[in-house]
């Protein structure tokens, strides 16, 4: 009779399934009845954006893409600017301030409940591809931010350089540093940048690309910035879900999973040491955790105060998130920041954030 080998010969669990066992007994308590509705987005076909490369020549592809549908949702969102100016002044609400949008960014989207595929984009005469796509709600943390012209900018983490691109294509930025610690996620940005941004906007002195420990920024004391992106290494709520490659809910991955919320809070220290004051900073996951969302705000906010004499006020997005409710589903009333919740109709996110503005 053979015997069963089970240590050695046992399926493992794959991590996509430890994943959803973890979501449905944490995401379930804290959504409640949101949760079905949740789940089914972020187990179904993601949905994509299409960042127009400003830097190339695109008016055909513009063209295109509407004939097929497609619609630019932050154009979308700055006509509601105007409606939403006009609203304040009669009510005398400063909403209108909150609602700021760069308008040079421009991603196109098929319209809710579409779920048809972009083609990979093709390069222009020089070279230049025409878009980069993203998950369309990964280009709010860099909306949020508020880029204005001249301003210095930096991104702590960056590879492979999504909202790095979307910096640049606002247009407004003076300097911009981009940062990630990961070699190979620095090497992938590094390629974007040089498919997409022409050579003389690359210049040392307008950019400048490093994998450096983001935690050091801490000791940085004389570097400042106008504005900062802190875009977090986070349980990737969706990957997790979907890929057992490189899943942070292997076994084998465990103290790292559980012990993000202490990196976060390390970089998001960082990041604040690297905000002037007066400056802002914007603190992004692509997560539905409370742990690695508010939480994590909340105590590098305090940490903050007590070990670096730095006070930050967290700043009301929902006059921001209101401009593009049409497009991306939001959480209703969360504690702390903005979440967009994945949704079947609209299956963007999930994408947390949270602006700080530095005060002194
Ligand atoms: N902002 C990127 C984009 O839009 O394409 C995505 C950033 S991803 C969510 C988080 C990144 O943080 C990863 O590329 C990872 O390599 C990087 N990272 C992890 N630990 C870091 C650290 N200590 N300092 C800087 N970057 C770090």
């Amino acid at each position: 009779r053979v015997k069963t080998k089970w240590a050695s010969t046992r399926a493992k669990v794959p991590a996509t399934y430890l994943a959803l066992q973890h979501f449905d007994a944490t995401y379930k308590n804290y959504f409640g009845e949101l949760w079905p509705s949740v789940r089914i987005g972020m187990l179904s076909e993601q949905k994509y954006g299409a960042l127009m490369n400003n830097f190339a020549s695109n008016a055909d592809v513009i063209s295109t893409l509407q004939s097929q549908g497609c619609r630019d949702f932050i154009r979308d969102g700055e006509r509601d600017t105007h409606k939403i100016s006009d609203e304040s002044e009669q009510n005398d609400h400063p909403s209108a301030e909150a609602a700021r949008i760069s308008s040079h960014i421009q991603c196109f989207v098929f319209p809710r409940g579409d779920i048809t595929r972009f083609k990979p984009a093709r390069p222009d005469s020089t070279g230049l591809l025409s878009y980069y796509l993203l998950d369309a709600a990964s280009v709010l943390p860099v909306l949020a931010l508020d880029i204005r012209p001249g301003h210095t900018v930096l991104d702590l983490c960056a590879g492979p350089g999504g909202k790095t691109l979307a910096i640049l294509q606002g247009q407004a930025v003076r300097f911009l540093w981009a940062n990630d610690l990961s070699g190979s996620r620095t090497a992938r940005l590094q390629r974007t940048l040089q498919s997409y941004v022409p050579k003389e906007l690359r210049s040392e002195d307008k950019l400048r690309v490093t994998s450096l420990d983001g935690r050091k920024w801490r000791n940085m004391e004389d570097l400042k910035f106008d504005r900062v992106l802190v875009d977090v290494p986070c349980t990737t709520d969706r990957h997790s879900l979907m890929e057992d490659e490189n899943n942070i809910f292997k076994r084998s991955r465990t103290k790292e999973r559980q012990t993000l919320p202490l990196l976060q809070i390390e970089l998001l220290l960082a990041g604040l040491q690297a905000t002037r004051p007066g400056g802002e900073l914007l603190y992004s996951t692509c997560s539905l955790s409370q742990l690695q969302n508010e939480c994590v705000v909340q105590q590098a906010v305090s940490l903050a105060q007590q070990e670096m004499d730095i006070t930050v006020q967290a700043q009301d997005l929902s006059g921001f998130t209101r401009l593009f409710s049409d497009t991306f589903h939001f959480a209703p009333q969360p504690p702390l920041g903005e979440l967009v919740l994945p949704h079947l109709c609209a299956n963007f996110g999930p994408i947390y954030l949270c602006k700080l503005l530095r005060v002194s």
